[in-house]
């Protein structure tokens, strides 16, 4: 979601990779809440995070070549400046879900230059990708 792949896509590559994925449960878990593709029908807000949650939640980042304090350049966490990319290249149509007001207003607040920096270094990590 994060990186902008097309979710339909997703959802048949879940299905062709996993002998157990029955549609009828794999299309509301992808489509729905990992992708937030249905409209917001099944969660209010897309479940992205930043680097910060997901060390909070795991231990991931520990041994990770990658610094998940960082916010951009070469050696941050991806999923830092992946995370505002992907609220900016969607704003239209998240920016009124009250769920993320506070986040948008967090944006709204940064300088531009922290802003570009967040948006080239997420567009570096797309292109590896
Ligand atoms: S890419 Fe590395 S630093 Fe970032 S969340 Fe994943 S494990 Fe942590």
């Amino acid at each position: 979601m994060l990186a902008g792949i097309d979710p339909h896509q997703v959802h048949e590559w879940y299905l062709a990779v996993y002998a157990d994925a029955y549609e009828w449960v794999e299309a509301p878990n992808v489509i729905g809440m990992s992708q937030f593709a249905d409209g917001g029908f099944l969660g209010s807000k897309p479940y992205a995070a930043s680097g910060n949650y997901i060390n909070k939640m795991s231990d991931h980042c520990a041994g990770c070549r990658y610094d998940v304090k960082q916010k951009t350049g070469s050696q941050a966490c991806p999923f830092n400046p992946l995370y505002w990319d992907f609220l900016i290249r969607n704003e239209d149509k998240l920016r009124g879900n009250p769920r993320l007001g506070q986040i948008y207003r967090t944006w709204d607040r940064m300088d531009d230059q922290k802003k570009a920096a967040y948006r080239e270094t997420a567009q570096a990590v797309l292109d590896m990708i």
